[in-house]
């Protein structure tokens, strides 16, 4: 499929070649048609821009109360205004350069939209400022508003380049100028760029963040109309002489046809591949100067073997020769905040990286071999041979070296791939004997990216510790999680192997004619059943599938290891099988380790000998069970027939033996389940590197790779980088270590220096459940929570892990940072804390006044630090923190435990249990207007009643059932508008078992008494559903129905409602009414529904209620889902209904 960058530059040169007329820009209106066919036929903005956008800007989003904007060339809509409502609230202030006239219009009307959808941006506080000229370097939107600035610049928290840069130019200074109008407090403004192709050449600029999207799409009708729009658009000029622009049209719609995809089911429609990039900025983008005056860098990226690597541009290759050097660049990276790639071998095509700074490691070639007993430092039980190989040495160096110690390492197939085989995993022929790469590896000396110091881990020769290094705390976790996911931790300066006696080998090859794929399957079968499983595992057999002047072949090669002297005269037998089923060898030779790298049959066999080693190669792996199975087999040889270029092979390396000896948790490799690992591998002659052939190549990879996914028994992360396609393979990689990796990502990488290594699951960024203990001085608050604490730690939630921290200590760090008073005795000293009481309070309401949002700063620094399940969080000062709070934690379930205990309790305790006590040592305010979730009474002697009321109203919050209903409610997005992600809860009860399982968690997971419940009241359409399931299985014997006005027959009560804000018309109010007389006075009552989201719908509810005599505080609500980004209990707390008890079963963040 051409992209759109060729199609640009055919239709140019067709433009040129026929030279009758001079061109001419494009008219506003010729613009807006083509624009308008290019966004309609791109799923990019929902795929990519959108979801990317929100995922970069949601943490500086959150963590300010106001955020202004400008847009670069938004075109007739903000992509802003696409975000997600909670995104979209905070922006306060607009502003745009958009030159098109046509455009500028509708996005002020857009923006201004008084219509039933209302504003995009509905919190601006003045009108969006749209400039109706490009953005240049002279640009400024200084308005009246921008007077307080120093320099009379308007400033803005985020700049975004909207729809690519083409025509822009200089891009790099556009970009620093934008830089230049970011605010400077407080820091962390962006830039963000969306750029219609795969590069943006953005010398000296190094990005904060980047993200591509290879599989970008554009779809155009293959109409004479939609094509004589769409070319001039591409082309970017039309002709100046009518005659002339009738002659290119037609030659234009030819073109288009003759490059265009066709798809079977669009058969109307022109395809068009358009990938896009991000690429973000923050101030520090003009920060490579500063490195590169401390460290040595090179020029060119020659020693880089990967092509698709060298098609990337780094901001600069850093080469460091010492250690200090790469700490340098660590520290840079992380005061800077951008992020690092690392150069080993050079094989992974993201070892380079667009604008970011690549560290090249070949400095580090050394090789050090430790024979028995010479090791110094330590003394270990295992006192075998040793070898320190430094990060910059390649395999062959290693085997060179060793091999003249009578050594070796079992490393991989081709000489010069580096320490990223060994750090991931490292298949290779000694495999089945000793395991793979990363199993020899007991020690490694690494760089951590968190820190930036020197750790050593394992075993390391005390001659090859640095002087500086240290041991880390968790040495075990870190050499776990070098076996095998090294690459994502920290910069490795070396590695120690056990070593194993140098073996020769025999190789044997058999090259087999099939004459078609059902051949194939019954050829892989016989290899499988009668071969591979049944070597003896100092022999391997590896297979190949590729083709041969267009004819399917099947390759085997035999690969049989020995210490004892092999010559070509005394081979051992060949195992029966083979002969039987193979015939006689093609070939067999005797070789050492050296030699044993020109026996791959891929570099000697195939294809002439990887067609004269003319090609460039791209690869994905995945370990598999029985090749010969139907279903494997088939898909093996499918895929070889459909290879886009006659080069394209899949190699099955043989698995099993020593590999399979490991645990799956024993290394961070984790899969180890296989009997084949199948490297699908797409090749294409070098000269077309760049090209459609080879983009066809690698998206032949992938889609084998997500044919054999669903069969495979993992993924091999070798290879896996950011490449969005590379997601779902990475999510089968690691078996099942993944949690712990990304929980070990989290504490050894926390600014994701490592940002382009294998992709990790993120550790999700709030816990599932925080829980704000509140109550009394001495009620025993950090007490509680440290005994829930333990019961989920230790419990039979053991996947989980749970955390108390204090809020108050991040004041009291500070207060005794001002004061100069002891930190570690206001924190641990509770008669010292008591002392400073009265002054930590005042210096904490002064903070206050000088900023207000201090309160909501400190839950989010203790709840993003977390990196927990379940966090605890005592010492809250705030009033109604649930209502307050929890839209700043819209993934998590947000409750607060109220800790009661009885004055005289209190006094006896003070000083016993120790630690809590932010509030003043009043009795507990009943404040009608807000209840806690659930109080608990400490007012017994022991762990016994917490542990219980634990066990009883938290653990449940993990029950599997609340999961399982969780799993039946289908997002479905932009419905019913555009950036709202719909979640069909009303669809639980179209599912089989849907609503039995929700009214049973109803049941159970309310808290009061259901035997002391007169009514229950719910509000049409889906809390109908819930409310009557719900009133028959609990036997509350009456319900009040509430429905719009008109439905109900007289008489009735009335109350207006808002609209909610999936409503499809921002003006239409509606009026709900309730039977008279249904609800007796003073009667108990729970209200059931399916959501709470702006909270608009329950407090039209419980007004009824108030009208029918029945105060919020004695009303139970229970909902089915909560959405708490849209604020509904602070709205309930606001209109004066913060005494209704809420209880809800889902949480979901988003709109
Ligand atoms: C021709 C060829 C043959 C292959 N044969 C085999 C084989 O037989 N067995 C096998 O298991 N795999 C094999 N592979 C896959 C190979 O293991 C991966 O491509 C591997 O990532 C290459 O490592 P590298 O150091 O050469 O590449 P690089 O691109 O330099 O590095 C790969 C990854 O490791 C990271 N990395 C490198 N050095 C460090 C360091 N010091 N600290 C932290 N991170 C680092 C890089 O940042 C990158 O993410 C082969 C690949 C090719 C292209």
């Amino acid at each position: 499929m051409a992209n759109l960058d060729s199609l640009k530059w055919t239709l140019r040169q067709k433009a040129m070649a026929m030279a009758s007329s001079p061109t001419q820009p494009l008219s506003d209106s010729q613009y807006d048609a083509g624009f308008d066919i290019l966004v309609q036929g791109s799923g990019t903005y929902q795929d990519f821009i959108v979801p990317q956008l929100s995922l970069l800007l949601a943490p500086l989003f959150n963590s300010r109360t106001c955020i202004s904007a400008l847009e670069v060339g938004p075109g007739p809509k903000s992509i802003l205004g696409c975000l997600p409502v909670g995104l979209r609230r905070k922006v306060k202030r607009y502003a745009a350069f958009e030159p098109n006239e046509l455009f500028a219009t509708r996005l002020e009307e857009w923006l201004c939209s008084t219509s039933d959808t209302g504003s995009p941006l509905p919190c601006l506080e003045g009108p969006p400022d749209v400039h109706r000229i490009p953005f240049g370097l002279d640009s400024t939107t200084s308005t009246a508003t921008s007077t307080g600035t120093s320099d009379g610049v308007e400033r803005f928290d985020v700049i975004l380049f909207c729809h690519s840069m083409y025509g822009m130019k200089p891009k790099h200074k556009l970009i620093e100028r934008a830089l230049g109008m970011l605010l400077e407090r407080p820091e962390g403004g962006i830039v963000v760029v969306f750029h219609r192709d795969e590069t943006l050449h953005l010398d000296g600029l190094t990005c904060h963040r980047t993200a591509s999207f290879p599989t970008g799409v554009i779809r155009v009708a293959d109409e004479d109309e939609a094509l004589d729009f769409f070319a001039p658009l591409i082309a970017g000029f039309v002709m100046h002489d009518a005659d002339a622009d009738k002659g290119i049209q037609i030659e234009w719609r030819k073109i288009c046809r003759a490059l265009a995809h066709r798809d079977e089911a669009h058969p109307d429609h022109l395809f068009f591949s358009s990938p896009e990039i991000m690429a973000a900025f923050t101030q520090h983008a003009t920060a490579l100067t500063e490195l590169m005056a401390q460290v040595p860098a090179v020029s060119g990226a020659n020693a880089v073997k990967s092509r698709e690597a060298r098609l990337h541009h780094p901001a600069a290759i850093i080469r460091p020769r010492e250690i200090g050097h790469v700490q340098q660049c660590v520290r840079w990276a992380l005061k800077h905040r951008v992020g690092l790639t690392v150069v080993g071998g050079g094989h992974s095509g993201h070892c380079l990286w667009p604008n970011v700074v690549s560290v090249d490691m070949s400095a580090f070639d050394e090789v050090h071999i430790f024979t028995a007993g010479e090791e110094g430092g330590t003394s270990s039980s295992d006192s075998g041979p040793l070898v320190v190989a430094g990060a910059g040495c390649k395999s062959g160096d290693i085997v060179r070296k060793t091999m003249a110690a009578g050594l070796t390492v079992p490393l991989g197939a081709r000489p010069s791939v580096g320490a990223g085989l060994w750090l991931q995993g490292g298949i290779g022929h000694l495999a089945r004997l000793h395991g793979l790469a990363c199993d020899a590896i007991v020690g490694a000396v690494v760089v951590s990216v968190a820190s930036g110091e020197v750790l050593y881990v394992g075993r390391v020769p005390s001659q090859h510790r640095p002087a500086v290094a240290v041991r880390p705390e968790n040495d075990g976790d870190l050499l776990w999680a070098v076996k095998g996911a090294g690459t994502n931790f920290g910069i490795v300066i070396s590695v120690t192997f056990k070593a194993y006696t140098a073996p020769a080998y025999s190789v044997r090859n058999w090259i087999v004619p099939l004459s078609d794929n059902l051949e194939a399957r019954l050829r892989l079968s016989d290899f499988d059943e009668s071969v591979a499983r049944k070597v003896p595992r100092h022999c391997s057999v590896d297979a190949y599938l590729f083709r041969d002047r267009g004819k399917l072949r099947l390759g085997v090669t035999m690969f049989e290891v020995s210490t004892t002297r092999l010559t070509l005269e005394t081979p051992t037998p060949m195992p029966t099988p083979l002969g039987t089923i193979l015939g006689l060898e093609d070939n067999f030779e005797i070789v050492d380790g050296v030699g044993l790298f020109d026996t791959e049959m891929y570099m000697s066999g195939m294809h002439g000998g990887h067609a004269g080693g003319k090609t460039s190669s791209f690869k994905r792996c995945l370990f598999l069970k029985e090749i010969g199975s139907v279903e494997v087999a088939d898909i093996l040889a499918a895929a070889v027939e459909t290879g886009p270029s006659p080069f394209c092979y899949l190699h099955l390396l043989h698995g099993g033996g020593a590999v399979g000896d490991v645990a799956d948790d024993a290394t961070a490799l984790g899969c180890r389940d296989w009997d084949h690992a199948c490297v699908v591998t797409g090749v294409w002659p070098r000269d077309q590197d760049g090209t459609e052939v080879a983009r066809a190549a690698v998206e032949w990879v992938y889609s084998v790779a997500r044919n054999l996914l669903p069969l495979s028994s993992g993924v091999y992360s070798a290879d896996l980088g950011p490449d969005p396609r590379d997601a779902e393979l990475a999510a089968k990689a690691f078996g099942p270590n993944l949690s712990r990796l990304a929980r070990l990502k989290h504490s050894s990488d926390p600014g994701n220096v490592l940002a382009y290594a294998c992709p990790l699951p993120k550790v999700p960024m709030e816990p599932k459940l925080i829980i704000l203990v509140t109550g009394d001085s001495c009620a025993g608050k950090d007490y509680c929570a440290e005994i829930w604490v333990s019961v989920f730690n230790t419990g039979s939630y053991k996947t989980l892990r749970a955390r108390a921290v204090s809020i108050s200590d991040a004041t009291k760090r500070e207060y005794a940072a001002a004061t100069g008073a002891d930190l570690e005795r206001l924190l641990r000293d509770r008669a010292y804390k008591e002392q400073h009481r009265p002054a930590l309070t005042t210096y904490f309401q002064d903070q206050v006044r000088q900023r207000p949002r201090l309160p909501e700063e400190h839950l989010l620094d203790v709840v993003h630090d977390a990196a927990v399940d379940v966090l605890f969080i005592t010492g809250m000062r705030d009033e109604a923190p649930v209502a307050a709070l929890s839209h700043l934690v819209p993934d998590s379930r947000l409750l607060e435990v109220s800790i009661k205990a009885s004055r005289e309790t209190r006094r006896a305790r003070r000083g016993c249990q120790g630690g809590d006590g932010d509030r003043n040592d009043n009795d507990s305010k009943e404040d009608s207007n807000d209840r806690p979730s659930l109080v608990f009474s400490n007012d017994t002697i022991g762990n016994e009643a917490a542990r219980e009321f634990s066990e009883h109203y938290l653990l449940p919050f993990f029950h599997e059932d609340l999961q399982r209903l969780a799993n039946m409610v289908r997002p479905v997005p932009n419905f019913p508008r555009r950036g709202i992600e719909f979640r069909d809860v009303l669809g639980i009860t179209q599912l089989s078992g849907g609503l039995a399982l929700c009214t049973s968690l109803l049941q159970t997971h309310f808290t009061g008494d259901w035997a002391k419940v007169d009514v229950v009241a719910c509000c049409e359409t889906g809390g109908f559903v819930f409310a009557t399931a719900l009133a028959a299985q609990v036997d509350v014997q009456r319900l009040a129905l509430i429905r719009e006005a008109g439905k109900l027959p007289p008489p009735v009560i009335s109350v207006l409602k808002s609209p909610s804000h999936i409503s499809s018309s921002a003006s239409m109010e509606k009026r709900f009414e309730m039977g008279r007389d249904v609800v007796p006075r003073g009667a108990s009552v729970v209200v059931v529904d399916d959501v709470l989201a702006t909270g608009e719908t329950l407090c039209a509810v419980l007004q009824l209620l108030d009208e029918a005599g029945i105060g919020a505080e004695n009303v139970n609500v229970m909902v089915v889902a909560e959405f708490p980004v849209h604020r509904g209990r602070e709205l309930l707390r606001r209109r004066g209904f913060g005494g209704a008890k809420i209880q809800s079963l889902l949480v979901f963040g988003g709109a």
